[in-house]
């Protein structure tokens, strides 16, 4: 089957349970319902607020069943789940034991894309561990810079139920796929994607790395152009080789050192393209200058090496590129440079929310002030520690789980100075800072990766961002 060939479904009368009421589940819910479904919802709380959301539905005419997302109504046909779910509840082993499917908000919306008369877009798509939003918005930037009517959607807070039937149309979509999303996607085809990196993560949600992985490497299923996978990472080639493609489809590397054939790379300070040109065993295509890179820190020239890979699957143009680089404007809390004081530079990467995000912030700089702790959801931290112990001017904990980063600090860089805030209250981050411009010298970096989540100490990782840039600000309003 072609990949831009659109399965119709007819929806009159059939039976569908969307398992829970939340961003995806409503407005699935209601598309279904338009389409002639007959509708249950199924969910496990039962708030107040859950509550109002079910009195619409039932007001249209759906059913809701509230407190009880774990028995699968007798006439189900077809589950569509909220993401997040996880595969081992009740709810779908009665699915699998009934030989029901199980479709996600992804598979829902390649299901109906084109559905409503208009052209159905291909998707380029992109998932792994770390950098996806990133490299999504670089590759939306590129392909805006190209002309094309295009999208950043998915896992990016704009869901693709509502870019596939919404009013805009499209040329192509730039597409972030999460794991749990790939997991509940059977018949996604993209056109072209990337599996940026695999690191353990998730592993509570998928049972085991290998399924995890597995659930990535979903993404290249079907693709017809190319699979784009990153070199210095080796399982995301194996993923590449495992997936069943259409016949013609290139399996496309990006690297951060001198291209081989079939990938993109670095080579002088430039972006090459030794993939998308005539003669790929001689030429080289220069794309951009590391610095149209914005931040030009190693696994971010990384991101736009892959974003620049799925451009040029689509055909765009090199000096698209390079200018959809120059405009990409990095989301807030990764990598963002906040303020100099004194000559010390205060990095906010708020976002670095696991250890191999921290790996890849860590390698960014050659002298750092390391702020870090929160909750670790399992992590071991001896890795990340001898990586950068050498880089470590000091560092400065907080948050929960901070005695584990604490041993790791003591048994592989003694020597660091290690500054343990012993409390958890918001404020903390004040002092974090505080202490941390106590240790730098000119010349070094202060920086936020704290390798665990935030929900410790703050509602998510943007307010722990802005608790950093607020303290960082007042230092530098206090010492102008
Ligand atoms: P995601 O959407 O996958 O969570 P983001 O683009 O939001 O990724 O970046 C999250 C964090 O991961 C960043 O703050 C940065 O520290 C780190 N990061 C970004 N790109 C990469 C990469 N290619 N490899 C490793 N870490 C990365």
């Amino acid at each position: 089957m072609g990949s831009q060939e659109v399965s119709t479904v007819d929806w009159q009368g059939k039976h569908v349970t969307v398992a829970g009421l939340g961003v995806s589940g409503i407005p699935a819910a209601r598309a279904l319902h338009e389409r002639g479904a007959l509708v249950t919802v199924v969910n496990d709380g039962d708030d107040e607020r859950a509550r109002a959301q079910a009195a619409e539905l039932e007001a249209l005419g759906m059913t809701v069943r509230l407190g009880d997302g774990a028995t699968l109504p007798p006439s189900t046909e077809l589950v569509v789940t909220a993401p997040g779910w996880q595969p081992d509840k009740p709810l779908f082993l009665a699915a699998a034991e009934a030989g029901v499917p199980v479709w996600g908000d992804v598979e829902l919306a390649w299901r109906l894309r084109g559905d409503n008369g208009r052209k159905s877009a291909p998707w380029l798509a992109v998932t792994g561990t770390n950098g996806k939003t990133t490299t999504v918005r670089m590759l939306a930037s590129i392909l805006e810079a190209a002309g094309l009517r295009t999208a950043a959607v998915g896992n990016i807070g704009v869901s693709l139920l509502d870019a596939v039937l919404g009013e805009s149309e499209y040329d192509v979509l730039a597409v972030e796929l999460s794991s749990y999303q790939l997991h509940w996607a059977p018949s996604l085809r993209a056109h072209s994607a990337a599996v940026l990196n695999l690191a353990p993560d998730h592993l509570d949600w998928h049972g085991s790395m290998e399924a995890y992985a597995a659930d990535k490497g979903r993404v290249y299923e079907g693709n017809t152009v190319a699979c784009v996978y990153n070199v210095a990472d080796p399982a995301t080639e194996d993923l590449v080789r495992e997936a069943d493609v259409e016949e013609g489809c290139r399996a496309i590397g990006f690297t951060l050192g001198a291209p081989g054939p079939s990938q993109l790379g670095v080579v002088d300070g430039i972006l090459v393209d030794r993939a998308f040109v005539a003669n790929r065993q001689k030429q080289a295509q220069e794309l951009a200058e590391v610095t149209d890179v914005n931040p030009p820190a190693p696994h971010n020239i990384a991101n736009a090496l892959a974003a620049a890979a799925l451009a040029r699957a689509f055909g765009v143009e090199p000096a698209a590129v390079r200018d959809g680089l120059r405009a990409f404007r990095p989301d807030a809390h990764r990598i963002e440079h906040v303020a100099d004081i004194g000559e010390v530079a205060y990095v906010d990467d708020s976002k670095a929310t696991n250890t191999h995000a921290t790996e890849a912030s860590l390698a960014a700089y050659e002298s750092i002030v390391w702020i870090a702790g929160g909750l670790a959801k399992g992590a071991t931290f001896d890795e990340l520690v001898t990586g950068a112990a050498k880089r470590l001017r000091g560092v400065v904990l907080m948050g929960a789980d901070r005695a584990l980063i604490h041993e790791a600090l003591t048994r592989h860089a003694p020597e660091v100075p290690v500054v343990d805030l012993d409390r958890t209250d918001t404020g903390a981050m004040s002092e974090a800072v505080a202490r941390a411009a106590e240790l730098a010298r000119p010349g070094d970096t202060v920086l936020l990766a704290p390798a665990c989540a935030s929900m410790d100490m703050f509602t998510n990782y943007n307010k722990r961002g802005e608790a950093f840039a607020d303290a960082v600000r007042a230092r530098a309003d206090e010492s102008a």
